[in-house]
């Protein structure tokens, strides 16, 4: 693969890289302009962090008419929300029984029903109010690379079509024809979902919050929070922010703010990689339709076009931040695998981000304490999700209602060993690509292997 030079790889920690050298800060809206929060203020709400999970509460907030603050350390979209696959992917990795085992049968539900209606709560939102972010609803494919995921691709159809959603499986021709590969048995697909520019999406999203009454802080890091009285006081630099509720939704950004909440989650480098413009010839085969793709994988794959078809493809990091090309190597590798026939084409672009990951991969919404929440843990399945739930959180400050939150609130409870983080995410990574090298030379993926490959 040739390089292009790519200026974000600092190998600093994901609070220092900076937005620029992604394709999206290449292609995104422009951003908007926030001051930095100087002298007193004071809201209905305080929210710490500018991703979709802090913006659309605030937006949500505003619409009925409460006063939200924002408080952001850099710029709207600066975590993971301006980094993402930008896939817009309905429901939880869990299945419905999963989450009723957790949360016991009613919260199960609703926990579930929340999560497959993510994806349309999104699309709502950026249709009702016109947000730019090149919002593309082609649908979200379950890629399965070996017997045993496709069994999975079977189950979740299963599960879900039960339910009543419109998901469908898809056979290895269809697949090889939707994605223009012949690295998959087979999967599923559910319509519900899609693909947008997620830095535009966060900038539209902070725009719109904004018209509609939100006041929005850059460069405005939150440094210590307190309770003064019946308020929540948090302090940035040069101002002060108070309010009687309060939400952390700094997500894989989340430092020393509030005690031990850090170490609820391990931040995963996940890194991603943008090809030049495929040619006209190219795109007949690689992904047709656009729709976004993951795959079933232990270490897993995720990769979609942009607006102007560039082949992005994302998977799991180093255990730093980036600092040179070669730390990209998988995400190339996963390129040629997945379309031997692009091999040597130029990767234009290569950033990184963190992604929240909890021990059981399921959110969390922290009760901090009266009216206050924080909002992690959305391993890697955000963009729906941190969307929808900013209705949900409105819902619960307005009522003082925490059963408006489509999940139980839970205490923190920090990850056991979370000081061995990054030795544990580093090995456990070597060890989740080996096992998926071992499943892959099983008698059907040998086959697969020998099959002829995608053709323009
Ligand atoms: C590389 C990558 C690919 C991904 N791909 C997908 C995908 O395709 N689909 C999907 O659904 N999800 C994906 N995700 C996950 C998704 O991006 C996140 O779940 C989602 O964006 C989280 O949004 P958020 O609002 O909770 O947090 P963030 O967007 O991370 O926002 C947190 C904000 O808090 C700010 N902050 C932190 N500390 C402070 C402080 N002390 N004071 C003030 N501000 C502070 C940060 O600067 C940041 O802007 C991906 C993540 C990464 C990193």
């Amino acid at each position: 693969m040739r390089s292009a030079p790519s200026p974000t790889l600092t190998g600093q920690p994901l609070n220092d890289q900076p937005l620029d050298g992604s394709l999206w800060a290449a292609s995104a809206e422009p951003a908007g302009d926030y001051p930095a929060l100087t002298g007193p203020t004071e809201a209905d709400v305080v929210i710490v962090g500018a991703g979709y999970a802090g913006l659309s509460t605030a937006l949500h907030l505003a619409e009925r008419g409460l006063s939200a603050t924002v408080l952001e350390a850099r710029e709207p979209g600066f975590g993971g929300s301006g980094r993402s696959g930008g896939q817009v992917i309905p429901g939880l990795r869990h299945f419905a029984s999963d989450l009723t085992a957790v949360y016991g049968e009613d919260a199960g539900r609703r926990a579930h029903a929340f999560g497959g209606g993510a994806a349309d709560a999104t699309f709502a939102l950026i249709r009702r109010l016109g947000l730019a972010c090149d919002a593309r609803r082609a649908g979200w494919i379950q890629a399965a690379d070996t017997p045993a995921a496709l069994a999975q691709s079977r189950a979740r159809v299963e599960a879900w079509r039960g339910g009543g959603a419109p998901v469908r499986l898809l056979g290895r021709d269809e697949i090889r024809s939707l994605i223009g590969s012949e690295a998959y048995l087979g999967g599923w697909i559910d319509p519900r979902g899609g693909t947008v520019q997620p830095l535009s999406y966060a900038r539209s999203l902070a725009r719109a919050a904004s018209a509609a009454g939100a006041r929005i802080f850059a460069r405005s890091p939150a440094m210590s929070v307190s309770r003064v009285g019946a308020a929540w006081r948090v302090e940035t630099p040069a101002g002060v922010a108070s309010a009687p509720k309060l939400l952390l939704a700094t997500n894989a950004t989340t430092d020393g703010l509030w005690p031990r909440l850090e170490r609820t989650i391990l931040p995963v480098w996940s890194f991603q990689i943008a090809t030049r413009p495929l040619s006209p010839s190219e795109r007949r085969y690689v992904l047709p339709a656009a729709q976004a793709v993951s795959d079933t994988r232990r270490v897993l794959r995720f990769f979609r076009l942009d607006r102007d078809g560039r082949l992005v493809v994302g998977g799991k990091g180093t255990s730093h931040g980036p600092r040179s090309p070669q730390d990209f190597n998988l995400q190339a590798l996963a390129l040629q695998r997945l379309y031997p026939s692009l091999d040597g084409v130029e990767i234009d672009y290569r950033w990184g981000g963190q992604v929240a990951v909890t021990v059981d991969r399921l959110p969390r919404i922290v009760d901090l304490g009266p009216g206050a929440y924080a909002n992690l843990g959305c391993n890697g399945k955000g963009v729906a999700w941190c969307t929808a739930i900013g209705a949900a959180y409105a819902e619960a400050f307005a009522s003082g209602d925490p059963r408006a939150l489509p999940i139980p609130t839970s205490p923190i409870e920090p990850i056991p060993f979370h000081e061995l983080r990054r030795l544990y995410v580093g090995v456990g990574g070597a060890w989740l690509r080996f096992r998926d090298l071992i499943d892959q030379s099983s008698p059907v993926a040998d086959l697969q292997s020998q099959s002829p490959k995608a053709s323009p």
